[in-house]
This record gives C-alpha cells, sequence and structure tokens, in this order.
C-alpha cells in the first residue's frame, strides 16, 4: 500500500515525454498547436494554467462601449485544438539542458522541441500604489481584463474634471493600441459636447506614440482637435491612491496630477521570471526569451524557440504579428526534421489605432518600419472607417474560425 504522500512524490518524479511541447495557451500557444497538428506533426502538447481564453484586441472596445466581455471570452477546453493534448497547469522551472519544464502542480515535462510563448505579466511593483487604486476602483483599463467592464461606464458618466491615460512603457502587448479607448472616448465626449470641460492628459513613455513619423503626424493633429494634454517620455512613477493623485516622471521633473476624476493607468509588464531564471533571457530586467528574431530560434538552445509577447523579436508584439510568426516557427520546425533551410520572419506588426469612435489606422509596418500593409498598395497609415469595421467585427470571426484553428 501506498502512503499519503507518497504517490505525490512518485508523480513528481515520472517524466512525461512529448515531440513539441507549447507553453502558453494565448494566441501564440493555441494558433502554434492547431497549426503543427495540421502540419502533421502528431505529438503535441499543450501547457496552459487558464480556464478562460481572450481575443484580447475586442478588450479596448469593451472599454469603449463598443463591445461585450462574453464577446471575447471563450472556455479553453473550447479552443484547444484536437488532438493536443492540454495539461492544464502552469510552468514554473525550464532547465533548458534535460529540456525539461517543471509545472507548479508538480510534474516534470520532457519535449524534444519546447516554444515558450506565456506572453507577459504585470508589473505592479515598477507603480507603487497603482493596484490599491485598480482595487479602489478609481482606476482600470483595458489591459487588466477584470478591471475592463468598470472602464466605460466611468468614462461615459465624466463631465468635468480630468482624466488621465498612459500608454506602457515596452515590453508591453500591442502598447499604442491603449490609444483606442482614449481617441473613441474623446470623440464621444466631443459629441457629448463636454469635451471642453474635460481635462485629458495622456502620459507617452516614449516622445511620440508610435514611432513612426507618418502615424505619428496623424495622430499628434488627434490629439490637438480633442484638446488632449500630452506628458511625453513620461511615465507614472507612483499613486496616491487614496487622494485620487499620480506622481509622472518626466525629463522637466516630477509632476503630480491632483484631483484626478479617472485614470485608465496601464500597469508595466515583464516576462515571466523563469525565462531569466533558466539562463535563456539576454536582460534578465525585462526577461523576454532571447531568440534570433528573424528565426524564432532560442540563441542559447537549438530545441528551443519562442513568438509572442514573450519573444525578444525586435519589432512591436501585436496578435497581427503572430500570423507571420506562427507560420515562420511552424515551416521552422518542419525544415529542421527535415534538414533544410529556415525561414525568416521580417518583423510584421500592426497597431490598430482608432482615431474616431468609427474610423481606425492600421499601421502595418516591418521591423525596420516601413509600409507593410496586408492589402497591397493601400496607405497603412490613414484612417478608414471600413479597417474600423474589419477590426471591430471581421477580425474576430477570423480570431476564431481560422486564426485559432491554424488556418492563417
Ligand atoms: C488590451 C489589449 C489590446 C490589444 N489589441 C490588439 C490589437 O488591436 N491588434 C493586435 O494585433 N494585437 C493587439 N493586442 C496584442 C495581442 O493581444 C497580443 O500580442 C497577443 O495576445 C499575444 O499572444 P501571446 O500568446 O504571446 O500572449 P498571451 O495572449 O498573453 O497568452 C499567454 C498565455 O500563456 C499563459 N501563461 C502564462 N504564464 C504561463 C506559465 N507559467 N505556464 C503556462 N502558461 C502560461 C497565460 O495564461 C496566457 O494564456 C492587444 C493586447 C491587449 C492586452
Amino acid at each position: 500500500m501506498w502512503e499519503p504522500g507518497e504517490l505525490g512524490r512518485l508523480r513528481t518524479v515520472a517524466v512525461e515525454r512529448s515531440e513539441v511541447l507549447v507553453v502558453g495557451g494565448g494566441n501564440a500557444g493555441i494558433s502554434l498547436a492547431a497549426r503543427l497538428l495540421r502540419d502533421g506533426f502528431d505529438e503535441v502538447t499543450l501547457v496552459a494554467p487558464q480556464p478562460v481564453h481572450r481575443y484580447k484586441p475586442l478588450l479596448n472596445y469593451v472599454g469603449a462601449g463598443e463591445a461585450s466581455m462574453s464577446e471575447l471570452e471563450r472556455p479553453m477546453a473550447d479552443v484547444v485544438p484536437d488532438g493536443c493534448r492540454w495539461i492544464r497547469d502552469a510552468v514554473v522551472a525550464v532547465d533548458p539542458a534535460a529540456m525539461t519544464v517543471r509545472t507548479r502542480g508538480g510534474r516534470t515535462l520532457h519535449a524534444s522541441t519546447l516554444v515558450l510563448c506565456p506572453g507577459l505579466v504585470e508589473d505592479w511593483e515598477a507603480t507603487p500604489g497603482l493596484q490599491q487604486a485598480y482595487a479602489d476602483g478609481w482606476a482600470a483599463s483595458t489591459y487588466v481584463p477584470g478591471s475592463t467592464p468598470q472602464v466605460w461606464p466611468r468614462l461615459s458618466a465624466l463631465r468635468s474634471g480630468t482624466v488621465v491615460f498612459t500608454v506602457p512603457p515596452e515590453p508591453a502587448s500591442c502598447a499604442p493600441t491603449a490609444l483606442k479607448p482614449l481617441l473613441m472616448a474623446c470623440d464621444s465626449w466631443r459629441r457629448a459636447g463636454v469635451l471642453a470641460d474635460l481635462d485629458v492628459v495622456l502620459v507617452l513613455p516614449e516622445a511620440t506614440a508610435t514611432r513612426l513619423p507618418e502615424a505619428d503626424e496623424h495622430l499628434e493633429q488627434t490629439f490637438t482637435r480633442y484638446g488632449v494634454r500630452v506628458l511625453r517620455e513620461a511615465r507614472i512613477e507612483h499613486v496616491d491612491w487614496d487622494v485620487h493623485a499620480l506622481h509622472v516622471r518626466t525629463p522637466a521633473g516630477t509632476r503630480v496630477l491632483e484631483d484626478v476624476a479617472f485614470a485608465h493607468a496601464v500597469p508595466h509588464y515583464r516576462a515571466p521570471r523563469w525565462i531569466a531564471d533558466a539562463g535563456l533571457a539576454a536582460d534578465p530586467a525585462p526577461g523576454l526569451v532571447d531568440v534570433d528574431p528573424e528565426t524564432l530560434r532560442s540563441r542559447r538552445h537549438g530545441s528551443i524557440w519562442a513568438i509572442g509577447d514573450a519573444a525578444d523579436l525586435a519589432t512591436r508584439p501585436s496578435g497581427g504579428a503572430l500570423r507571420k510568426q506562427v507560420d515562420v516557427l511552424a515551416k521552422n520546425l518542419a525544415a529542421v526534421r527535415k534538414g533544410k533551410r529556415l525561414t525568416r520572419y521580417d518583423g510584421y506588426t500592426v497597431m490598430p489605432i482608432t482615431v474616431t469612435r468609427r474610423k481606425l489606422m492600421l499601421n502595418e509596418v516591418d521591423r525596420e518600419g516601413r509600409p507593410s500593409p496586408s492589402v497591397p498598395l493601400i496607405d497603412p497609415f490613414k484612417a478608414r472607417r471600413w479597417q474600423w469595421l474589419f477590426d471591430r467585427h471581421g477580425l474576430p470571426q477570423v480570431y476564431w474560425r481560422r486564426i485559432l484553428r491554424g488556418k492563417v
């Protein structure tokens, strides 16, 4: 007979094996697993702890009163592809030399090929006081899904006072899209005739919103049109959540924004610590997986690969970028099997920004910031109504039906 606890100890020593082990069940992990199964890999294991999968781009539309949470959430069990083994657990350590990962539940999983795509985690410690402000309900954002349903009721009720929005410093998930709730709210306040009574402040981590001159030119005109006060190269240092004040560090010194009615303050982000602990990051501070940004292969271990927000790909992370990354990585894993040449990722990414409640600019570029439109010959920096409709209504359908099924 086993003594109590003995069975548990035995479980921790048993090593479970798979050909490809994918860590993370977000956009990257699910679409890659589906694509690999379509391409003929028959042993794909996914480690992902959460019960719910979210289509994150719609969070910004929830924050603008244009979508509901139920439209962007699906049970994880519904999106894990058929034929994929799903281990509902979280990775807590990687041993690259042994090609194993250890999970929170005490399992040891071995893989011939390991793909890391756990995304980013909130770094609440980087902004003291911000988490209390969220708990208090005075701050909320589209980036923190638990708080997102509060955003639009708070914004739409404002008639006067100071309201603050931030774009998170990188690493962050498609950071420029944090402008979507700001600009859709401004359009709404303008239509309601209250915009002039509001002091709308935007805290930008860099000198401009996107680092893309053509896009920035349009955005600067939009900020001016709405009367948005922009604090540049700035970030929130700390928050006095009880008196509703934000301390913002700028090149000219610290500015204190007092009596803020509502703060759409996005937390800072970092990669999960176990990546750097395993020696897989170049810089322990953000701790992103150090990969060749073109082949997506770890620079340190030939059988480890990474895509998505947690990978250091020298381009802006985005769901749109993942369409290309998944394709390149699937081709490269097949190429390694057959001893063929690796395919290269050009750094394609997209930063969709709504400039009004019905117009959106796509901002599709390659790693060098050169235009890279999906629809040939169109200006990717021009705001258009059909692009708004596609981003809001068309893309979610493409996401559930094709992207997550590895068909794009
Ligand atoms: C508010 C918001 C709006 C956005 N808007 C757009 C947009 O309009 N257009 C666009 O292209 N992109 C947009 N993005 C970016 C896009 O959603 C992300 O780039 C994309 O979701 C990244 O996918 P990922 O799989 O790398 O990371 P995630 O989606 O974060 O998924 C990572 C998964 O890994 C799991 N995980 C974490 N730790 C572990 C662990 N230790 N073990 C196992 N699993 C783990 C997590 O639970 C999570 O499910 C937006 C992002 C946000 C937050």
